[in-house]
């Protein structure tokens, strides 16, 4: 299947072209011609799949479609996602499939000064990209009107509930109009997202991708038993293996984030941490810093990693295994992303054997044992 196939427009095709984008995945395929419809749809799908083209590529084309020349801009599309970073994931994926198509948009988020911001807006949109607490505060300072929203995207459900969203959504949702088009994504279908998603949702096409216990088939998956205090030391020794050009490091807390990225430095390997306690400048230099692999190792924590689409990233690193089975499948969705091959490693110690298990369990497989390393 082409995007042509998808009745796509020419101006987003010419886009998708210079992106380098021959076929629609799976998400695409299913939910494009839905959305198109004006349908409702609720997606199950992780980041990596290809679901914000999944929403993007058909709520611009709607919007072009009925574009009004002379008045106002004013917000039509509203997508809410949870953190800073994957909101300007969003946003990048707007312009750059919309660049063709002269739609106004801008990304609001918490963290830095509300100026520029509030200049876009002043200017008028079409498109806002909005993370909930910056978007509610600009909401009750007045500078923004959501009653003429007809496309709304909550992205990323499960993770929003998981930061204690609930009530900012309930809150955004009351300021828009009843007749609107709502499209849900989550990478889980868990009891509290199906209950917000049927409160929201009207009549929706279900479409489910990749659910999150299966994860993706082609990152390759192993674990190395080790002390808690020599994971440092085998961190170290598995980053000597010159095939690792670029590695996504997990570590549990902000502060581990920190010691790890430090103790690399001092090792002369380029690391930088990025987590929740780091400014927006320092989270985005660090972020421009991997991509354009002038660091070689990005050290953060789950929320912070979150949604975070690194072209062609090959390897993730468990540094500590995540207490919550669901983290691990997201941390090693970052790499093996739109079918590419990935390798996931995790260092486990004893005392966090019963996670592995839980993950074991999850992703109905037991992640392959290395044995064979100097600090088994
Ligand atoms: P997402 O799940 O939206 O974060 O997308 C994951 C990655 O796949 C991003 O780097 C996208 O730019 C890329 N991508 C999205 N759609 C396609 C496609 N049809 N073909 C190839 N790559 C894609």
């Amino acid at each position: 299947m082409t995007f042509h196939d998808l009745k796509l427009i020419k101006p987003l095709i010419l886009a998708l072209d210079k992106k380098g984008y021959s076929n629609p995945t799976p998400i695409q395929q299913q939910s494009i011609p839905h959305v198109l419809n004006g349908k409702d749809v609720f997606g199950c799908a992780q980041t990596g799949t290809g679901k914000t083209a999944a929403f993007a590529l058909p709520i611009l084309q709607l919007l072009s479609l009925k574009k009004e020349q002379t008045s106002k801009r004013t917000i039509k599309a509203l997508i809410l996602a949870p953190t800073r970073e994957l909101a300007l994931q969003i946003s990048d994926n707007f312009l750059a499939y919309g660049k063709n198509l002269g739609m106004a948009h801008t990304t609001i988020f918490g963290g830095v000064s509300q100026n520029k911001q509030t200049n876009d807006l002043k200017r008028g949109v079409d498109v806002l990209v909005a993370t909930p607490g910056r978007l509610l505060d600009l909401m009750n300072q007045g500078f923004i009107d959501l009653r003429h929203v007809e496309h709304f995207v909550l992205d990323e459900a499960d993770r929003m509930l998981d930061m204690g969203f609930i009530n900012d959504i309930k809150k955004v949702l009351a300021k828009l109009p009843v007749q609107k088009q709502t499209l849900f994504f989550s990478a889980t279908a868990a009891p509290d997202i199906m209950k917000l998603a049927n409160t929201i949702l009207k009549n929706p096409i279900s479409i489910s991708v990749n659910p999150v216990s299966s994860t993706a088939t082609t990152v390759q998956q192993s674990v190395y038993y080790v002390k808690r205090e020599n994971k440092r030391l085998l961190l170290k020794y598995v980053l000597k293996d010159g095939n690792i050009a670029h590695a996504l490091v997990f570590t549990r807390t902000k502060r581990g984030a920190d010691k790890v990225a430090k103790e690399l430095n001092s090792n002369g390997i380029k690391a930088e941490a990025i987590h929740g306690n780091k400014s927006q400048g320092a989270r985005e230099r660090a972020l421009k810093g991997f991509k354009d692999r002038s660091i070689r190792v990005l050290v953060a924590t789950d929320i912070a990693s979150r949604g975070i689409d690194i072209d062609k990233l090959s390897h993730v690193i468990n540094y500590e295994i995540p207490e919550q089975a669901e983290a691990y499948v997201h941390r090693i969705g970052r790499t093996g992303r739109a079918g590419s091959s990935g390798v996931a490693l995790s260092f486990c110690a004893h005392e966090e054997m019963s996670y592995l298990k839980d993950i074991n369990k999850l992703i109905k497989k037991n992640i392959e044992v290395v044995s064979k390393h100097p600090f088994a």
